[in-house]
């Protein structure tokens, strides 16, 4: 018997081997195998196809181990693997490897997956008269008027509102105070806690529900473009749950778990353990562990980032891709594939419903509901009809005048004003800025000399409390010296960062309990939970961050978002920009008036007329989009046409020689109908030392680009100046 095997390594292609008669009959499609390859390696690889017949004048070795009792991916995940190969231009082994974690060998032993069931907290009877003994445990007070207040909910809604709360919960039960249990599933449906029942949905929703349900059976993408609060989860899981009902599998792509604890807990909640969650806060083992629950059927609706797109859910119905416009679905290092578009084309392949949902569509799926390929549902009002925060917006150039001041940490005087209101009111309030650090750059007064990254071609933030100039890029620290190290001279910072902020806000309300959101100030998938649960419980009164924070949080808390500078993302060199821009300002500023106060939004700007910003304020995304369309045709970009980006990294010499020669392979095949923009140094020149270079192709269809590939991909493969090449097909980052 011959086995065709992806194997999980940079190669393109596949390999024949001979399956031994011992392990004949365990060699299914989709299986994972070890095979010799190479010299004397040894690789993981996957079984893609049985070809009846080897390639001619090859010694065909043979398949050395079979490593799952069940193949991890169904046939239709290696159909679906395969056409992302072809599209994608990229190996199908690396992108089996990206689906899976490595490494695991159930053959051997690994752990059988348990079934768990949800474990529920109640407090007793007695608990209410015991709290004031619990005046000293105050963990175990908070998590016990939580529950007073909450009644009988699943222990998986208590994580999210008290990630650390585990020992305080264990110690409660331990004093009797609180009841544990727990519930395996029995009958479908028989489990559901009254806390997460159905809510009597809108006309609205109502409309889309139907529409989506009605659909099911047959391959119907849907975009439900809905404002912020506008109750696009509550559709999603009640579909899902007429999906559930007719015995089907249901698939959730969110764009990261981490900020969005709540998001995952409603699934839980409502579904039990019916719900397998795949991201990276899982090690390898349970995330294998609830993969196996899939595999096996045990689990049949999934909610997970962008690489559980390949998530072996049975009898697929629906795949809903969450916040669809968001960046991190593009999977941009090792293999590049897009996985709301993936979720499209395997909808395709199951025959299922596809709802790609957002507050703010890409315009790539807004141009597909124009012209009739999606269909577009719509919620148009906020739950309640409760208003859509007012902008008001702070132009910053009029008020950088001689004699007059921005404020400490660019919080205008208006904003200030706003902040003191809010937190006098007992209110919260959201303060957003995409930069970390203290200061973007440090500069030399005397000689304009500015500190830059030795092995990036970036200059480096300032982190005051580390004390540090530190590269985003690569990590590089350096001590904060007072003094140019060239001519001596007084270094001055420039460009405002989120910890000046958060420091400036300190400084305006001593009084009010301020904290701050980014990658530096919290590690791990717990902190930040714990941080955003913290906010949520209202002991906190401001949140200052990057775009950690304008993701779908709800806090009914939050009357005030501050923009502090709404122009950060808007001059770079993207043909997205813009888009980004527009959906960023549109997310956060979601973020207020979600509970029964009424929510404003101040966005300080040097650019209040350009179109984003404008837009953005006054929640306009038709005429953002209709106008940015027209930008978007007239300079031939996506969605009116598609690009390949070829990005080339090297030393110095053998990163132009490589880009120089991919020019010259290609220059034959544009044929008039492709545009080659470069080949160009990358916006960022050089990373962790390696230098870079882009070429950048533009065409009508993507045929045309497939064979410019053809042409390049004889020279990627033996590079003169011995580059790495990597093919980008639909690339996002333009850096
Ligand atoms: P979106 O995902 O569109 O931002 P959500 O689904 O988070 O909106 O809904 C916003 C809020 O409204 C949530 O607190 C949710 O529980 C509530 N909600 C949603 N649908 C309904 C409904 N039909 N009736 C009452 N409350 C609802
Ligand atoms: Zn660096």
């Amino acid at each position: 018997m011959l086995v065709e095997v992806a194997v999980a390594a940079a190669v393109r292609g596949t390999f024949t081997y001979r399956a031994p008669p011992a392990l004949a009959p365990e060699i299914a499609l989709g299986q994972r195998v070890a095979v010799p390859f190479g010299k004397s390696r040894r690789a993981t690889g996957y079984v893609v196809g049985f070809p009846a017949s080897a390639p001619e004048g090859v010694a065909l070795r043979e398949v050395a181990a079979v490593l799952d009792r069940v193949p991890p991916f169904t046939p239709k995940l290696v159909e679906l693997i395969r056409w992302a190969e072809d599209y994608y231009l990229v190996p199908a082994g690396e992108l089996l490897r990206a689906a899976l974690p490595p490494g695991l060998n159930t053959r051997k032993g690994a752990a059988a997956p348990v079934r768990r069931g949800v474990e529920y907290a109640a407090p007793e009877a007695s608990a209410a008269d015991a709290l004031p003994t619990l005046a000293r445990a105050r963990a175990q007070r908070a998590v016990l008027e939580y529950l007073l207040a909450r009644g009988r909910i699943p222990v998986e809604e208590l994580r999210a509102a008290f990630p650390a709360g585990r020992p305080a919960l264990g110690a409660l039960a331990r004093r009797g105070l609180v009841r544990l249990e727990r519930e395996v599933p029995v009958a479908r449906g028989g489990l559901l806690p009254a806390s997460a029942a159905p809510l009597a949905l809108t006309p609205a929703q109502a409309a889309a529900l139907e529409a989506i349900a009605g659909a099911f059976g047959a391959f119907t993408p849907f975009l439900l473009h809905g404002i912020t609060g506008s109750g696009k989860t509550e559709v999603y899981l009640q579909a899902i749950a007429r999906a559930r009902a007719a015995g089907k599998g249901a698939l959730v792509l969110v764009p990261e778990i981490a900020l969005t604890p709540q998001l995952a807990g409603r699934f839980r909640a409502r579904f039990g353990d019916e719900v397998a969650l795949l991201h990276s806060g899982l090690s390898p083992a349970e995330r294998h562990a609830e993969w196996q629950r899939l595999r096996s059927g045990e689990a049949r609706i999934c909610v997970g980032v962008r690489s559980a797109i390949f998530a072996p859910v049975p009898d697929l119905a629906v795949v809903v891709v969450d916040e669809e416009h968001e960046g991190s679905f593009k999977q941009e290092d090792g293999p590049a594939y897009h996985a709301r578009d993936l979720a499209v084309v395997r909808a395709k392949l199951e025959g299922a419903v596809v709802v790609l949902g957002s507050a703010t569509p890409s315009l790539e799926t807004l141009e597909n509901a124009r012209r009739g390929r999606y269909r577009l549902l719509e919620l148009p009002a906020r739950i309640d009809d409760r208003p859509l925060p007012e902008v008001e917006l702070v132009d910053l150039s009029k008020l950088r005048r001689p004699g007059r001041d921005l404020g400490p940490g660019l919080v205008s005087p208006r904003l200030a004003e706003a902040l003191a209101e809010t937190v006098a009111a007992g209110k919260q309030a959201i303060l957003f800025l995409n930069r970390r650090g203290y200061e973007t750059l440090v500069v030399c007064e005397a000689c304009g000399e500015e500190a830059r990254c030795t092995e990036c071609a970036v200059s480096l933030t300032h982190h005051a409390r580390r004390g540090i100039l530190l590269c985003h890029y690569c990590g590089r620290t350096e001590r904060v010296g007072e003094r140019c190290p060239a001519c001596g001279g007084a270094r001055l910072g420039v460009g405002v960062g989120t910890e000046q902020v958060e420091e400036a806000v300190r400084a305006l309300l001593p009084e009010a309990r301020v904290a701050r959101l980014d990658r530096d100030a919290v590690g791990t998938a717990e902190e930040t939970a714990e941080l955003l649960a913290r906010f949520a419980r209202r002991e906190l009164d401001v949140l200052v961050g990057t775009q950690m924070v304008t993701k779908g949080h709800d806090f009914p808390g939050v009357t005030l978002v501050g923009v502090v500078l709404a122009d950060t993302a808007l001059a770079l060199p993207d043909f997205r920009a813009a888009e980004r821009t527009f959906q960023l300002l549109a997310q956060v500023a979601g973020r207020a008036g979600r509970g029964a106060d009424a929510g404003r939004v101040i966005v300080q700007t040097f650019n209040p007329a350009t179109p984003a910003v404008a837009c953005a304020s006054g929640h306009d995304y038709a005429a953002f989009a209709a106008g940015e369309l027209e930008r978007r045709r007239r300079h031939g970009y996506p969605p009116f046409g598609r690009l390949l980006a070829a990005r080339v990294e090297g030393s110095e010499a053998g990163a132009r020689r490589t880009a120089e020669a991919l020019a010259e392979a290609a220059r034959p095949a544009l044929r008039g109908e492709v545009a080659m923009l470069g080949p160009a140094p990358a916006a960022i020149e050089r990373i962790r030392g390696r230098t870079r270079w882009h070429l950048l192709f533009r065409a009508s269809s993507p045929q045309a680009l497939f064979r410019v590939h053809g042409a390049l991909a004889r020279v990627a493969h033996r590079p003169p100046g011995g580059a790495e090449v990597r093919f980008d097909m639909d690339p996002h980052s333009m850096l």
